[in-house]
């Protein structure tokens, strides 16, 4: 079965409620109820993700809307990924796959873990699309690690089988029976049986197509009872499974008569899963040698192939309708089918390679983007002089260390420094040596600090004046450190660029443990205080 591609299948409809009928006004006056709401409606958007494309769009556009009106950013990509999940289902996969990138970097520069498990769950369904199973199996194992406690269960099952499925295509099948296991295991626990058939459905075919026929038709067993618990009939596609069990052990008595009386669409989601079930049928019936039927059911599912994205059922009819003129001896009719088949698989193969290509494509494009807007961020952070950080970067970057310190409980020391009587360079020699002092002593501040796996950082403040932060640094330490830099830029052989003229430095330092709600302006004014001590006692000292 060349084209068949499993994907997750949801096998209940859900009804279809606005959004909007849920915010009553005494609602939309307290704002944490409203976002309570919309984090419901999304919780239920993400589970579900019924079968009615249209509808599911429109109730995830209010929820963006909503969030968008309350601010929540990430409510609002949450709303967005389903959006984009959802034109993914009407065929713009790589429009689709553009959102989730967009989105996946965003979460994981903001490390939102539960934006992050998200966007790596359809990250996943994209490369599963491409057919890069080890993508597909790489995204798939993030989504499950990163996806919060408190996620529905229905969620975690999706994204179990997810992993499952990716798991068995990756070759893995007793990591995967693991994971159907555990999806299994929260389905029955959360009395979830319309999960519970889900996973069923998927670990049988699964089994199948791992030629574990034996343990295919135990899960079958198992489908049987789940349903007759669920009280209801057997979906098209989960009869389809069924048959397709029945088939590979040879039952094909069996697998005619459960698929025998399905009807043109006996739920209008089935409609696409109607053609896949006929064609079993028709399968079933040949290798039971009932031609005319065969070819009675194989005429039923061309007519249940009515939409363009039934391409692939269409294609396999064709190889169907050759096995059966092979099987009435009609060997010239075989051979011309085969060759109509032939061409038809090649024709659907290179859209299918197109349509692959034009994702790839979006993928690198936006790939691209982002390392633009890393760079530009990046350069927007950074003093164009002396490549040093420049005061933006310190403004996002050290409140985050001195909460960190302050958590951990861990000192750290900030220190400015400043370069003695900097005006008479200038005015004596040049604004161009000026501009050269200034950037051989960032190269000894940048070269001072220790490895790079630490967070201390240098940075010009602005003028003549530098910054270094230097966490973890024992505070009993701070002083020598800040010393020996001193030394370090007196000693510097400026002879070559200032001629007679020293270059020394101010340093007013502070060594603390943060309090945690220290604020960094109280911090870098006491290191000025210090600094401006340095400067009257004589300069070319340290202050701290
Ligand atoms: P003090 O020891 O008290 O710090 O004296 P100072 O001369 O170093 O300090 P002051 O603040 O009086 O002068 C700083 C000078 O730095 C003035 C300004 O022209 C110069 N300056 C600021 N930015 C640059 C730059 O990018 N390049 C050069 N060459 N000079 C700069
Ligand atoms: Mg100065
Ligand atoms: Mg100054």
């Amino acid at each position: 079965m060349p084209f068949r591609s499993r994907t997750l299948r949801f096998a209940a409809r859900l009804p279809i409620v606005s959004l909007v009928s849920k915010l009553s006004p005494d609602v939309v006056a307290r704002p944490s109820g409203l976002a309570v709401t919309l984090a419901s409606e999304l919780d239920d958007l993400e589970n579900h993700q019924g079968h009615d494309v249209d509808a599911i769009l429109v109730r995830a556009a209010e929820a963006a809307w909503a969030a968008e009106a309350l601010g929540d950013l990430v409510l609002l990509r949450r709303a967005q990924l389903v959006q984009a999940d959802m034109r993914q289902r009407n065929g713009s996969v790589g429009a689709a796959a553009r959102i989730f990138l967009t989105i996946h970097a965003w979460a994981d520069r903001y490390d939102c873990r539960p934006l992050s498990a998200r966007s790596h769950f359809h990250l996943a369904l994209t490369y599963h699309y491409l057919g890069d199973h080890a993508a597909s199996l790489e995204h798939s194992l993030s989504s499950v690690e990163l996806l919060e406690d408190t996620a529905p269960a229905g969620l975690r099952i999706i994204y179990l089988v997810r992993l499952a499925n990716s798991l068995a295509e990756c070759g893995s099948i007793h990591a995967a029976r693991e994971r159907y296991e555990q999806a299994e295991q929260l389905a029955v626990a959360s009395g979830d049986l319309t999960r519970r058939m889900l996973v069923l459905n998927n670990l049988a075919y699964t089994e199948i197509e791992a030629g574990h026929t034996g343990v295919a038709q135990q899960i079958a067993e198992r489908m049987h009872a789940t349903v007759r618990a669920l009280g209801r009939e057997f979906l098209v596609i989960e009869r389809d499974t069924i048959a397709n069990v029945r088939i590979s052990v040879g039952d094909f008595a069996g697998a005619e008569r459960i698929l025998a009386d399905i009807q043109d669409a006996p739920r209008w989601f089935e409609a696409h899963d109607v053609a896949d079930a006929r064609l079993t049928l028709a399968t079933a019936q040949r290798r039971l040698g009932a031609l005319d039927r065969a070819q009675a059911s194989l005429d039923r599912c061309r007519a249940a192939c009515t939409s363009d994205d039934q391409g692939p059922a269409r294609v396999r009819a064709m190889a169907e309708q050759a096995e059966l003129y092979a099987a009435g001896g009609e060997y010239a009719a075989a051979f011309e089918e085969y060759k109509r088949f032939h061409a038809a698989a090649e024709d659907l193969r290179s859209q299918q390679q197109e349509a692959r290509a034009r994702t790839r494509q979006a993928i690198f494009e936006t790939a691209e983007a982002r390392r633009d807007a890393e760079r530009y961020r990046e350069q927007a952070r950074r003093d164009p002089l002396t490549g040093l950080y420049n005061r933006r970067f310190v403004d996002e970057r050290l409140p985050q260390i001195m909460s960190a310190a302050a958590a951990a409980g861990t000192p750290l020391t900030v220190a400015l420094v400043d370069l003695d009587h900097f005006k008479r360079i200038n005015d004596t020699l040049s604004h161009d040596v000026g501009d050269r002092v200034l950037v051989a002593v960032a190269d000894l501040l940048a070269g001072a600090l220790p490895g790079r796996d630490t967070d201390a950082f240098a940075a010009r403040m602005g003028g003549e004046e530098f910054l270094v932060v230097l966490p973890g640094l024992a505070p009993a330490d701070a002083r020598p450190w800040l010393e020996s830099l001193r030394h370090a830029v007196r000693d510097h052989p400026w002879s070559p660029v200032t001629g007679e003229l020293p270059v020394t430095v101010s340093i007013g330092g502070v060594a603390v443990v943060p309090a945690p709600d220290e604020d960094q302006a109280a911090l870098l004014a006491e290191a000025d205080r210090h600094l401006y001590v340095a400067k009257r006692t004589g300069r070319d000292r340290v202050v701290c």
